[in-house]
């Protein structure tokens, strides 16, 4: 039972059964331009990435401005959520919620969204492998881990090399006698800190960027994209080596692998084939002796323990049998949501402030969705294309490929995807910036429905805010920088060395 807003971004060392968290150490992997709401820019002098208390003061500092504290009932848990008797045709659901004294109450709503966050419930895969109940070290999911300090002069093996394996392991390497990695796929990794020492991101999640992704040829854009990667190590040789492309599932954000491997600290290591007491026996035939614990970064199942489950209502185990990953075809009319069931190269929270002002047109009735059949059709192509990506992942089937377009063609549905055309002829400045830009969410703001009078200028203002923190929260920049400049010319270099890379393979 939360007993403040902040969801997992409110850290505490003891957390209440049902609520994810994070670790004490964990910066955000995406920059602060990125992990803001639309209409509310990160303050100018917090740093680029965010430590989780910045995240918890941000979402505290919006609740304030937009007066959302009165309307949330802290203390409170959500125990069924049902259809009523008449659903067909109210779409109303009977809510019961449990206050902390234990009282339950009885609530008619119109419409639900489930925001109840699929961090939660650690996916354990203890069945994959053998041996694993006769060892005799600790074994803990990545859920569990909150500092470095009880790990001091012991052997960890970490298992599963996404960001939170791989913050986990590198963490520990400084403290831990030694550290092993095990990675099934491998991963691509990258820095915070792109070209100019920029956040990556700023660079990288351009509408440029993806128009080139787009109408160059795939393999060649996404070669330069891996050729770059390499350049700052080679993924082969650092045993990071990923059998899938670049962008096609999320990237591992993580500044200190690298220099982990190099030190010696850090050990990569295959698929684990099988345990004994206290060893690890991995497919290679190497084994790893004297292990004091095993750290699980191996992802989680998403349940909804509230929720009715009948013939037609089945959420699915880590299934994405939800259209645009939102609604349930099979419930009509289309009353209840679930928002942030996504994950991809992106920061959540655009992603869900996209999902929550698509959804609540449609239960308004401003919007409408497709009939039953093309919103089945469209999810089982989402599937197959999920299942042929990362057969039998349970990680990774609400993972989406391009969350640029995903987001966008929600905005398109809202009327709030920028019209570049009326912008050029109206602010041509502000125009480059959104085209060639980082694409952060207040781009969403300029145009439409929830139109925000501050968007062009917390646009023009982003690169402003991106180099306060560098001198340490003093204002001595110019509101005119744009990253649209800086990003023509870093993509203008991109395009010929495209140019070259084609010259190259022709001659
Ligand atoms: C370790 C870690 C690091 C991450 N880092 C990043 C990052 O850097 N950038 C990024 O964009 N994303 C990151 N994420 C992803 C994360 O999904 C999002 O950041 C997002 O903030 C999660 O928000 P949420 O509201 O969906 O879920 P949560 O923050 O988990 O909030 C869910 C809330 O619902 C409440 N709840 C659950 N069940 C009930 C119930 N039955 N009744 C009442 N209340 C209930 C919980 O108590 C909680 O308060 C990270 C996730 C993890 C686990």
């Amino acid at each position: 039972m939360a007993d403040d807003i902040g969801g997992l971004w409110k850290y505490q060392e003891n957390v209440e059964e049902g609520r994810g968290n994070v670790f004490y150490s964990l910066i955000t992997n995406s920059s602060k331009e990125f992990m803001a709401y639309s209409d509310f820019p990160t303050p100018e002098n917090f740093p680029n990435f965010l430590a989780h208390s910045h995240m918890f003061q941000y979402l505290q500092a919006y609740a304030k401005e937009f007066k959302l504290n009165e309307r949330i009932h802290l203390k409170t848990k959500v125990e069924a959520v049902t259809k009523r008797a008449d659903f067909q045709r109210s779409g109303q659901w009977d809510v019961i919620t449990v206050d902390e004294d234990g009282t339950k109450h009885d609530m008619v709503f119109d419409a639900v969204m489930v925001c109840s966050g699929h961090n939660y419930n650690p996916n354990m895969p203890i069945d994959s492998f053998p041996g694993i109940e006769n060892f005799k070290g600790k074994i803990i999911h990545s859920k569990d881990y909150k500092k470095p300090s009880a790990y001091t002069g012991k052997n960890v093996l970490v298992i599963g090399f996404g960001n939170s394996g791989g913050d986990i392991a590198t963490e520990l390497s400084e403290h831990a006698s030694q550290v092993f990695l095990s990675t099934r796929r491998g991963a691509w990794v990258l820095s915070r800190m792109s070209d100019g020492g920029y956040p990556y991101d700023l660079l990288m999640l351009t509408r440029w960027k993806n128009f080139l992704r787009y109408y160059l040829p795939w393999d060649m854009f996404i070669r330069f994209e891996e050729r770059k990667a390499n350049i700052r190590f080679n993924h082969k040789i650092f045993g990071a080596n990923p059998t899938f492309r670049f962008l096609s599932q999320q990237m591992v954000v993580n500044d200190y692998f690298p220099i982990c491997v190099m030190k010696g600290k850090l050990v990569m290591k295959p698929n684990v084939a099988s345990f004994t007491d206290t060893a690890a026996v991995f497919v290679d035939g190497s084994r790893v002796e004297s292990l004091d614990m095993v750290v699980f970064a191996t992802g989680f199942c998403f349940q909804f323990p509230f929720l009715e489950v009948d013939d037609t209502f089945t959420v699915c185990d880590n299934c994405n049998c939800l259209y645009k990953n939102v609604f349930l075809p099979m419930i009509q009319p289309p009353t209840l949501a679930f928002i942030n069931l996504v994950e991809g190269n992106v920061a959540a929270t655009s992603l869900c402030e996209m999902q929550s002002r698509w959804v609540t047109r449609i239960f308004k009735g401003l919007l409408s969705l497709p009939d039953k059949a093309e919103m089945l059709k469209d999810i089982s192509n989402e599937q197959e294309k999920n299942s042929r990506k990362f057969p039998n992942l349970k990680r990774h089937t609400i993972e989406i490929e391009d969350c640029l377009v995903y987001t966008d063609d929600l905005a398109r549905q809202i009327g709030v995807r920028p019209r570049f055309l009326p912008l050029l002829l109206k602010d041509p400045a502000l125009a480059l910036n959104v085209f060639f830009g980082p694409l952060t969410s207040y781009q969403y703001r300029l145009q439409g429905p929830g139109r925000w009078e501050g968007a062009a200028q917390a646009i023009r203002t982003q690169s402003n805010r991106v180099l306060v923190p560098f001198l340490g929260g003093s204002a001595a920049y110019s509101d005119t920088q744009s990253f649209g400049l800086f990003n023509l010319i870093v993509s203008l270099m991109l395009l010929a060395g495209c140019c070259l890379l084609v010259w190259f393979k022709t001659y």
